[in-house]
């Protein structure tokens, strides 16, 4: 039974996080001119309304892009035009946001002649969303994004780039999302695999990360932030693994995510560091 919509929690300090290493891989990986195959495993939809009565229902928007949005003429970082750009072309530079991305939509911005999407979406209404929004260069398949992913490699593209962002509604997603990373890859050793993961006051996502560091894929970055005020109970911040990081990614997306970080910026703290190193 799939009961998690996206469009509760749409724009909020999480999906600011996931959607800027998001921008940040693709913006570097196309220094190059090579081909990426582009995978999104839990696509959601491709656009969230901010003003309807679910994204309302929560306010989290208001912590999260709202603020991103409120500051933007002090953010110095250029990584963070690309995210301003698609914002404001979505919502005609109005101050307050009343529509925000998911991450097919920001695939999509950065689709080169060459480049493609496979986006994977199990939830009947969002995926029939998403199918009809998707164009020529974006394929929906209406399949588990795990088990999907893992029959699609290796891509015949070059490169390949894959954002693995589940809602974690079962306890063992932790561990099927290790389990699918350590398959993908033993398929695709070079590819640039994105994990979202909760921060939890039940720790339940360490899981996850013990499996990673006791297992045998390298080189993987784990970005964290931390509310500065967080609940007593469940979500007190958001992590993102990033495997096979583009050089120089590291010390970008610290740049970002430093320029929002404490009270005046989302109320947060940002850590960096290797889960595993190369
Ligand atoms: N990636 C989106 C974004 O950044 O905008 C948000 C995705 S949301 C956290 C997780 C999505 O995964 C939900 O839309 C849910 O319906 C979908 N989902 C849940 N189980 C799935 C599965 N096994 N395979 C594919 N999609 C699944």
């Amino acid at each position: 039974m799939l009961s998690y919509l996206h469009a509760f929690h749409a724009g909020n300090f999480a999906d600011v996080q996931k959607h800027a290493a998001l921008t940040l891989a693709l913006s570097m990986m196309q220094a190059k001119a090579s081909a990426i195959a582009c995978f999104d495993t839990h696509a959601g939809s491709a656009v969230y309304d901010l003003g309807g009565e679910r994204a309302r229902k929560t306010g989290e928007a208001d912590g999260g892009v709202q603020r991103l949005w409120q500051r933007r003429e002090h953010l110095r970082s250029p990584d963070w035009q690309p995210v301003l750009d698609l914002l404001g072309h979505l919502n005609a530079g109005d101050d307050r946001l009343a529509t925000y991305p998911g991450s097919p939509q920001w695939f999509r911005q950065f689709l080169r002649a060459d480049d493609a999407l496979t986006a994977f979406e199990l939830h009947p209404s969002e995926s029939e969303q998403l199918a009809n929004w998707a164009g020529r260069k974006v394929r929906v398949l209406r399949e588990d994004g795990l088990k999907g992913l893992l029959g699609q490699l290796p891509p015949k593209q070059p490169r390949l780039l894959v954002l693995i962002d589940p809602s974690y509604e079962i306890k063992s997603d932790y561990s099927a999302v290790a389990e699918t990373l350590q398959r993908a890859w033993q398929k695709c050793r070079h590819g640039v695999y994105l994990i979202w993961y909760p921060v939890l006051t039940s720790g339940l996502e360490k899981q996850l990360k013990e499996a990673l560091r006791a297992g045998p894929v390298r080189k993987i970055l784990m970005s964290e932030i931390h509310l500065n005020h967080p609940p007593e109970r469940g979500m007190t911040g958001s992590g993102m693994l990033i495997v096979n990081p583009p050089w120089g990614f590291d010390d970008r997306l610290a740049g970002m995510l430093d320029e929002v970080s404490g009270a005046e910026g989302l109320g947060i703290r940002h850590e960096l560091d290797w889960l595993v190193p190369e």
